[in-house]
């Protein structure tokens, strides 16, 4: 634990001076799922893996600090207080497998916690916005799947545009093959379609609190700007798992 804090801390001063791509070692990705694991009795909100203002243009500090800050928190602090009288395995792996059959708060919360954490992830600061493209094994699935990057970008555009309400858009892999989705509220495809090969290769949040501040109503915007900052090299990690 003290060597993950360590780790955090000193990839958080790094991301005040130094290059987007000191931030994204390998033994940084490895930790996503421990993210949401246990401190203690409690799930803690993990450390974003850059600074709040380290994804402007794109998406501007104000709205990092109160995603982060305020919204994620009240997932952890919301599932925390779900799951005191919960008997069964307090595992966020367990809790988003089991989410259907599970409270509400314990469904909608876990959700939370577990997506936030994917997504922070999922982003990396790309201060010169140009040519933000898969690495090699994903683009070759995308270009199979989908024809070409730039189909793959309007489709996925078009899927996460079309989301009603509150919801996120998700790239997922069912043993290799690749598929776009969606869900409502805090849901995710290991919630709600999982076979044992499914995994998350990126999660967008269209959420309106992930960019009303900057973009308004404008959900196409953010999704444009979403793009430069889209961590190709955490996809290609969640495609080889
Ligand atoms: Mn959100």
């Amino acid at each position: 634990m003290s060597n993950r804090r360590e780790f955090f801390k000193k990839s958080f001063l790094l991301g005040l001076s130094a290059t987007g791509s000191a931030l994204f070692s390998q033994k940084q990705l490895e930790t996503l799922e421990a993210v949401g694991a246990y401190a203690g009795e409690q799930f803690v909100l993990p450390a974003l893996p850059y600074s709040y203002s380290a994804l402007e243009p794109f998406i501007d500090e104000p709205t990092m600090k109160l995603h982060h800050g305020k919204h994620h928190q009240a997932y952890v602090d919301k599932l925390n207080a779900a799951l005191t009288t919960y008997k069964g395995e307090k595992t966020l792996d367990s809790l988003v497998k089991n989410a259907l059959l599970l409270d509400a708060a314990i469904r909608n919360n876990a959700g939370g916690h577990y997506n936030h954490s994917l997504f922070w992830q999922s982003l990396r600061p790309n201060p010169t916005s140009t040519d933000n493209q898969p690495e090699t094994l994903v683009m070759a699935a995308i270009t199979k799947q989908f024809g070409s990057f730039a189909a793959f970008k309007t489709e996925f555009t078009k899927k996460a545009t079309s989301v009603f309400g509150s919801g996120w858009c998700w790239l997922i892999s069912k043993a290799g093959q690749l598929e776009i989705v969606t869900s409502a509220n805090q849901d995710n495809p290991l919630m709600l379609e999982a076979t044992a090969n499914t995994r998350i290769i990126l999660a967008l949040d269209v959420w309106e609190h992930a960019y009303y501040l900057k973009y308004q109503n404008q959900r196409p915007q953010y999704i444009t700007a979403w793009w430069n900052l889209v961590n190709w090299s955490f996809a290609e990690m969640q495609f080889q798992k």
